[in-house]
């Protein structure tokens, strides 16, 4: 095993409760201690280990050890604003198509759980802008993305109101979670590049319509969809193979389009005229595409 694979001090670690499932992060300091509810671990007992041992508490308690993976760490991490869940990061990873040295333009930055996904998938070579109002929040966040990244990653903060416009051009993907992303549907279509992708996250219908609807009338966008992902948990121990009781039944609905000539005719994803008399017309399973 290499030295690179132990832990280290000023790494961050994932405690877990091995018989509660409760989970901790904690940030390694040489003459710190993690204390619970059944007495305490020495940070110095875990320095120097490999990942996945089992660290006891002066009273008996196990946990184990681990450095956290992304979606573990966004879970656990310090929040601000809302985070967006890792069943909605991850879909939005391959349904936003974020990818090596892109420009992503985001907004909000949030607790910057999406921004981490995005830092990763851009790499080194690309460029995460997210503009943020709230100071406070930006500061969290930058320190969320900093004990994960360390201090060199491509992230601009633009501590500006979005809505007052996006001043980025020839952008890849303008990905956005806030409240009204209808409201930078032409911003958008001024910022992305031929080809590019905008993608909204909301946690109502009424705002997914909206921006859905908003995407559909423009002439810059096509192939507006609309979706939201559910992902149920499985019990499975022994002869107890079933769903497990709860699940998280709500996070939020994507709403995606891609950015296209204007003069791409017709409309993708508009209804035709006379839907409205016809309601099978608007539940044909494939949209016409002009
Ligand atoms: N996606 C983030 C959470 C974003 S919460 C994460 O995964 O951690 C929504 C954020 O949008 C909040 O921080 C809020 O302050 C910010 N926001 C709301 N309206 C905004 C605007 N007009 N311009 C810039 N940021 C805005």
């Amino acid at each position: 095993m290499g030295a690179e694979a132990l832990l280290r001090a000023g790494e961050v670690v994932l405690l877990v409760d091995l018989r509660r499932g409760k989970r901790h992060l904690i940030t390694l300091r040489l003459g710190q201690a993690f204390h619970s509810d059944r007495g305490f671990i020495p940070h110095d007992t875990l320095v120097g280990l490999p990942e996945g041992v089992v660290a006891v508490t002066t009273r008996g308690a196990r946990y184990l050890a681990l450095r956290p993976t992304l979606a573990e760490y966004v879970l656990e991490m310090p929040r601000g604003a809302q985070i967006i869940y890792p069943k909605d990061l991850a879909t939005i990873a391959l349904f936003a198509d974020i990818g090596p040295g892109q420009t992503v333009i985001e907004a909000g930055l949030g607790s910057g759980a999406l921004t981490l996904v995005l830092l990763r998938l851009v790499g080194p070579t690309g460029r995460v802008v997210s503009y943020e109002t709230r100071v406070e929040f930006a500061r969290r966040a930058h320190r969320n993305i900093e004990a994960r990244l360390g201090p060199d990653f491509p992230l601009t903060v633009r501590a500006q109101d979005v809505y007052l416009g996006i001043e980025e051009r020839e952008v890849d993907r303008v990905v956005l979670d806030l409240p009204e992303p209808w409201r930078l549907v032409e911003a958008a279509a001024v910022a992305l590049r031929a080809g590019g992708l905008f993608c909204a996250y909301v946690p109502t219908i009424p705002q997914a319509q909206r921006v859905h609807e908003a995407l559909s009338a423009h002439p810059a966008f096509a192939l507006a969809e609309t979706f939201e992902t559910l992902l149920r948990p499985w019990n499975i121990a022994g002869p107890s193979v079933r769903p497990a009781h709860r699940m998280v039944a709500h996070t939020g609905f994507l709403t995606l389009a891609r950015r296209v000539q204007p003069d791409a005719g017709g409309r993708p994803g508009t209804a035709p005229p006379d839907a409205s008399e016809d309601a099978d017309a608007t539940d044909r399973p494939d949209p016409e595409v002009a």
